[in-house]
């Protein structure tokens, strides 16, 4: 939905009416306006007409109900995936920024699409109210965002940022700042923007190796923003924010797993402060070019840094059968 319409839609109204409209839309979950019955007949039909509510998606539950995968339609055709993970005291949704993506990671099926466009702010919006309405049954909410889904969000600022503002209002969906997550393969001018911003948004690192040499045969973009201008702007975000951050690293079996790969990253990450950061080492999930590291290795990999007093978290393995899970976002509509 466009969420700009909506206030140009009422902005002749009372500035109470755009309230109502908004706890209508984000707090009560309508999803037609003829249920919005505070408005004039008139206005319904106006706003039918101007902001239309509905969202056409397709769904795919994953067999233990834990991970959901929306497929959402778009005005001009295109399609966008996001992805609920249900915890046991949280729902969390990994966001798109982008409908493909122009950065072509080798292990990431969304780098693989290409690129298609980057999402307005109200297609990220939309992603978010789809889920809250698909809980509502449930008596629950959608509590917290990662924007680790389709497209690199710091190549689409505006929108990300114009988004995080909106998720964050009480009278949208007041999710907190600290409930939500960007993260980035390392575009430094996201990075000190999101330095810069009022918001206590979360920063993680798409960091995937601990060489120039072995990250940009896997990340294209590290050869324009190399590991060490990346963490001299995590640096400088960690010195003025005091706000964890996370590096996440997926285990791709012979590329990046070695022991001498783990440490080279305990020497990348010497210069910041151990409270200040954590690795987050994820199974690599087939997307059909690499293979997973195996357990044994993970685990060898995950010592070497824990000896050094580094702190370690393994990402839990959600939506691989119905290729929800990190890097396998990729439109197919036949799944
Ligand atoms: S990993 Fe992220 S940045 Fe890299 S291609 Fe996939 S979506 Fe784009």
């Amino acid at each position: 939905m466009d969420i700009k319409q909506l206030e140009k839609t009422l902005n002749r109204e009372p500035s109470f009416r755009l309230k109502q409209a908004q706890k209508a839309v984000f707090q009560d979950l309508i999803d037609d306006w003829g249920r919005a019955t505070v408005f004039s007949l008139a206005l319904r039909e106006k706003l039918k007409r101007e902001v239309p509510l509905e969202i056409a998606a397709k769904l795919f539950v994953a067999a233990d109900q834990k991970t959901v995968k929306s497929l959402i339609g778009l005005a001009d055709g295109l399609k966008v995936e996001a992805v609920l993970m249900r915890y046991p005291k949280r729902n969390t949704v990994c966001v798109s920024s982008m409908v493909g993506c122009p950065l072509n990671c080798e292990f990431c099926a969304t780098g693989k699409m290409g690129f298609k466009r980057n999402l307005s702010d109200g297609e990220i919006v939309e992603q978010v109210l789809f889920f809250n309405r698909y809980l509502k049954k449930s008596g629950q909410r959608v509590n917290s965002l990662v924007f680790m889904g389709m497209g690199e969000p710091f190549l689409n600022c505006d929108s990300v940022f114009s988004a995080v503002e909106f998720f964050n209002r009480p009278e949208s969906f007041n999710i907190g700042a600290r409930h939500i997550s960007i993260s980035t393969v390392g575009i430094i001018e996201g990075i000190k923007k999101l330095t810069q911003s009022s918001l206590p948004v979360n920063l993680a690192i798409s960091l995937h190796a601990a060489d120039d040499e072995t990250r940009s045969k896997i990340m294209p973009i590290n050869r324009r923003y190399p590991l060490r201008e990346v963490l001299e702007a995590v640096e400088e975000y960690l010195q003025k924010t005091r706000r964890k951050v996370m590096f996440e690293y997926i285990m791709i079996r012979g590329i990046n797993d070695s022991l001498n790969q783990a440490q080279k990253l305990v020497r990348l990450l010497s210069g910041l402060r151990k409270s200040l950061y954590l690795v987050n080492l994820i199974a690599y999930n087939p997307t059909g070019i690499f293979k997973p590291s195996s357990s044994e290795q993970i685990q060898g990999f995950k010592k070497v840094l824990e000896k050094q007093g580094i702190e370690v978290t393994e990402r839990y393995r959600f939506g691989r059968q119905i290729q929800a899970a990190c890097g396998q976002l990729a439109i197919d509509d036949e799944e």
